[in-house]
């Protein structure tokens, strides 16, 4: 409803306030009249007013001003025309506009043509956009890059113009922020909207269902999925990943984000459709990452700028060769470089690391991604060494070991001097155990002293034993092929035991080895093919590594 009390009209002296903002000029005013012909008179200009608010195509073509104004508002549209030109440049340079980014931005008003002021050029806001676009003379991607890129308030200043001409009073209010009242309630209902619409995937939904919900002719679905590239929108993954641009029951333009790296695009071309994946790529960012062992390498690493999952990263890189348990002392030094992967100058992931170096009590170590051919990327020593062994040095992975190999020692529990033909590992109840080799079981169940066990064999030469578990892992059975790494069971303190530990033993041809010492086969290292390409390459990443072992302690 509207008053003749000038608050009533909110919205429209808000847009006002806008163009006096931009023109610096004063509005003239005028006290109130309460008759209920200005409440009428309102909501026409109301009406006028926001239809020419909402339409930035079609005001390109409303020039009207007074012949002192001209050269100004020329010079103005020409700077808005600028604007958007770069706007759209930079949309079209890449497909890179993430959906979040797009906004509501364009509304095509249903009034009727009477309430135009005179010597306006119209086009018919009912057209389809496409031929809105022919008839303006503009290039049709332009168009729905407009559409995409205009924010409403910087279009045309010449809409502005108009809208002071009728619009007599004009109120105080410093927010431009439209708010709705009475007025603009009514007027919505003229206004048919065509703005980018963010639609919810739910789960299982399809685009058919999503189309009834919005209102646009579902056929249009059918008709997409039978397009090429059209399967694409076979199986939308639940969540926040359409944006659909329509008008009435057509569907106009839609976005969807199939994954991170792949949006698929529908465009509407007179009656029918083109839909096209948009790939997009990371930029990657390469960082150094450096830092000194001060009191642990995850309060040191963090402190230096290395996040969880790069530190996890790293202490897999490296647990062949440091037990980083135990190893790290006050002063050592570490270094990693890290290939980021960004989207939009904001990093969406860490990617690999790419080189990282450690130096130990003195000792250098270093790492080196090389992906294969079979595009398995793993880490050598500049020389192209693996540094993967095929065993780990400890089945648990916080060890701590209580009792050494010895082929003489007293035993706690049979009081005896005996020998110790393995390696016992203190760990709470319950601590998984990890297959240090890929193997298969070759033995599982209680055996006197040992308790439940489990043997492993690993090819023809080597077996390994875990004893005093508490129980076996889930599916173990005898003959079950396991992997390095694989829980085959968890810590307890079953036959012969003082309190819960894992025995341990490494075997080479039946023969009982001390598996702290024993010397463990590599992985096989870099390809002859592959050899010197890895080289060069390593060349440069050690250079960039260098200064690690160059740079004095602190
Ligand atoms: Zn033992």
């Amino acid at each position: 409803m509207v008053t003749s009390d000038p608050n009533s009209s909110q919205s429209v002296e808000q847009l006002d306030l806008r163009y006096v903002y931009r023109t610096g000029r004063k509005p003239p005013l005028r006290p109130s009249i309460r008759t209920w012909h200005w409440g009428v008179i309102a909501l026409i200009i109301a009406g006028v007013v926001i239809w020419l608010a909402r339409e930035p195509i079609a005001s390109i073509g409303i020039l009207a001003p007074k012949l002192p104004e001209q050269s100004v508002l020329l010079r103005q549209l020409d700077t808005v025309l600028e604007t958007e030109q770069t706007q759209i440049t930079a949309a079209q340079q890449s497909a890179n506009t993430p959906i979040a980014a797009l906004e509501n931005t364009l509304e095509v008003s249903a009034t009727t043509p009477d309430h135009r002021p005179p010597g306006s050029r119209l086009v018919s806001p009912t057209l389809p956009l496409d031929e809105l676009v022919r008839e303006l003379g503009l290039d049709m991607d332009l168009a729905y890059q407009l559409v995409i890129s205009i924010p409403p308030v910087t279009s045309s200043p010449t809409r502005l113009t108009q809208r002071e001409e009728h619009v007599p009073a004009l109120s105080n209010r410093a927010s431009a922020e439209p708010v709705l009242n009475k007025t603009e309630t009514t007027t919505e209902k003229k206004t048919e909207k065509i703005g980018w619409r963010q639609a919810t995937i739910e789960d299982g939904d399809t685009l058919t269902a999503i189309f009834k919900r919005l209102g646009i002719n579902p056929t249009t679905a059918i008709q997409l999925s039978h397009l090429p590239n059209g399967p694409l929108l076979n199986q939308l993954r639940p969540g926040p990943h359409l944006e659909v641009l329509f008008r009435g029951k057509i569907l106009e333009a839609l976005r969807y984000q199939h994954n991170q790296l792949r949006f698929v695009e529908v465009k509407r071309t007179g009656n029918t459709y083109v839909v096209q994946p948009i790939e997009r790529q990371f930029d990657i960012v390469e960082r150094k990452i450096e830092g000194t062992i001060l009191s642990s390498l995850y309060s040191d690493g963090l402190q230096a700028g290395l996040d969880e999952t790069v530190l996890y990263k790293l202490t897999r890189i490296f647990r062949w060769q440091i037990d980083f348990t135990r190893d790290l002392q006050k002063g050592d030094r570490f270094a990693v470089i890290v290939n980021e992967q960004h989207l939009d100058g904001q990093k969406v992931s860490n990617g690999p690391i790419q080189a990282a170096a450690f130096n130990v009590k003195g000792k250098p170590y270093q790492a080196l991604l090389h992906v294969g051919p079979s595009g398995v990327g793993r880490y050598y020593t500049p020389s192209g060494e693996s540094l993967e062994s095929v065993f780990l040095r400890s089945p648990l992975r916080f060890s701590r070991v209580t009792s050494h190999f010895s082929n003489n020692r007293y035993h706690p529990v049979l009081k005896k001097w005996r020998a110790h033909k393995g390696v016992d590992y203190g760990a709470p109840r319950g601590e998984p155990v990890m297959a240090t080799a890929a193997g298969k079981v070759v033995q599982m169940g209680t055996k006197g002293a040992y308790g439940r066990l489990v043997t492993l064999q690993h090819g023809k030469t080597y077996q390994t034993v875990y004893a005093h578990l508490s129980r076996v892992a889930k599916g173990l059975r005898k003959s079950t092929s396991v992997k390095q790494g694989q829980v085959i069971g968890f810590v307890g303190s079953s036959g012969l035991a003082t309190g819960p530990h894992l025995h341990y033993e490494f075997r080479v041809n039946g023969q009982h080895r001390n598996p702290l010492t024993v010397k463990l086969p590599r992985s096989s290292s870099i390809a002859r093919k592959e050899k010197n390409a890895f080289s060069h390459k390593a060349k440069l990443w050690t250079a960039r590594l260098e200064t690690l072992s160059t740079k004095s302690v602190q």
